[in-house]
């Protein structure tokens, strides 16, 4: 189709536009109520036959939704009026069509729709770019006044909100969804083993040595182990996102807990856990949930810097709190990936092995937070982390 207009329909900035869309995810989508309704609001406002969303790539117009025009989905990008629309900021008002030289002799107006009057107010990204249009049409010619081109931009703007909105839902949706196939798979393994385990002592009750038994128990044990590890992340998760969490607090020794995790910690790895500063710090908080966020950091560095010898656990007293520091000399953390380290379901994709569920950071971060502390980090890849958090005394 050859452009209809004659004029330059592309916007220097096109290619970052077309990106700019291409974040929505709404070109080729379906019809769905909430814009429809923007349409047939605007219709009943401006008494008008005819209104539209549509979005241009491309190449393409795509009419989201509309009243008036049956159903029509596409129209080339060199003969919608879109295309004009989105190549100014403002609204694109043409009052009557046979007084517009651009439009006058244009097959919607000599031919097709016969449009006479015709209004597009630009849908604009929060970042400036204009990916489409809220279209007025009408058979008549018509003028509007300034307070109904504010509100046919106005609509323009809730267009882009729904937009937007959508789009949020859309990620947190596939992010479910993400989540849901990384939690079952990471179950699988365990259950699988588990199975296997028990298949073996069932078989070999009457005949099995003791040796096989006792492999076969540890095996079951162990998977046990990381499905009960999985499941009370999911469990505090779950909780803590809908803030049923009640905090059990005591007044007891922080410097005490750190030893005992670390001696928990030992027995299980290769790593040396040494403990520096002052250990004769006294706090008050919930005891179980303080050790919990420490054995997470030290399983994490024992988990993601496996080569990393010595994990320094530093604790020191501030004046109005104390803060306590689990270190390794491991990979690091990529710049990019460490403002999202403690969200929910984050895990980076050079994962270890025994990754979890994303949920453990998340977790750390919830439990500091409830306590009216603080949680960071500092790592640089190829140098190490410095995992930190902090309790009010
Ligand atoms: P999980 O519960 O799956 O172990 P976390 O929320 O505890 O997940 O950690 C999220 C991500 O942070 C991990 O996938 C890992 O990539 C990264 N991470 C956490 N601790 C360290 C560390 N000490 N060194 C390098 N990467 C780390």
């Amino acid at each position: 189709m050859d452009n209809v207009y004659g004029i330059n329909l592309i916007p220097d900035n096109d290619a970052e536009r077309v990106a700019a869309l291409d974040r929505y995810q709404i070109f080729n989508s379906h019809r769905e109520k909430a814009f429809d309704s923007i349409c047939e609001l605007a219709c009943e406002l401006f008494s008008c036959p005819i209104s539209h969303i549509s979005f241009l790539n491309s190449d393409t117009e795509f009419i989201k939704a509309e009243v008036g025009l049956n159903g029509i989905q596409y129209v080339s990008r060199n003969e919608g009026f879109c295309a004009v629309a989105i190549l100014q900021p403002d609204l694109l008002l043409v009052e009557d069509t046979h007084q517009h030289e651009l439009f006058v002799n244009h097959p919607y107006v000599t031919d097709k729709l016969r449009i006479r009057f015709y209004a597009g107010a630009p849908i604009i990204t929060p970042d400036g770019y204009i990916i489409g249009t809220l279209c007025l049409i009408d058979t008549e010619p018509r003028s509007i006044s300034e307070k109904e081109k504010k509100l046919l931009k106005k609509l323009a703007v809730v267009a882009m909100e729904q937009t937007q909105l959508r789009a949020e839902n859309l990620a947190l949706l596939q992010q479910r969804d993400e989540f849901i196939a990384v939690a079952s798979h990471e179950m699988r393994t365990p259950v699988t083993a588990l199975k296997a385990a028990v298949q073996i002592l069932h078989t070999h009750q009457d005949d099995g040595t003791v040796a096989l038994q006792k492999a076969m128990i540890e095996q079951a044990n162990r998977s046990v182990n990381k499905l009960a590890f999985l499941v009370n992340d999911l469990f505090d998760a779950s909780r803590l996102a809908a803030r049923k969490y009640s905090l059990n607090k005591t007044y007891f020794d922080l410097g005490k807990l750190i030893n005992h995790c670390c001696d928990l910690l030992k027995v299980s790895g290769k790593h040396e856990l040494d403990i520096e500063g002052d250990l004769s710090v006294r706090v008050v908080a919930d005891e179980e949930r303080v050790e919990q966020v420490l054995v997470n950091l030290i399983e994490n560095a024992m988990k993601y810097a496996p080569d990393s010898r010595i994990i320094l656990i530093r604790i020191s007293r501030w004046s109005d709190h104390v803060r306590v520091e689990v270190s390794d000399n491991g990979p690091g953390i990529d710049s990019d990936q460490l403002p999202h380290i403690f969200k929910r379901y984050f895990r980076s994709e050079n994962g270890a092995p025994q990754a979890g569920l994303g949920l453990g950071l998340y977790i750390s971060s919830e439990i500091v937070k409830q306590h009216g502390g603080e949680i960071g980090v500092e790592s640089e890849q190829g140098r190490g982390s410095n995992f930190w958090f902090t309790l009010p005394v």
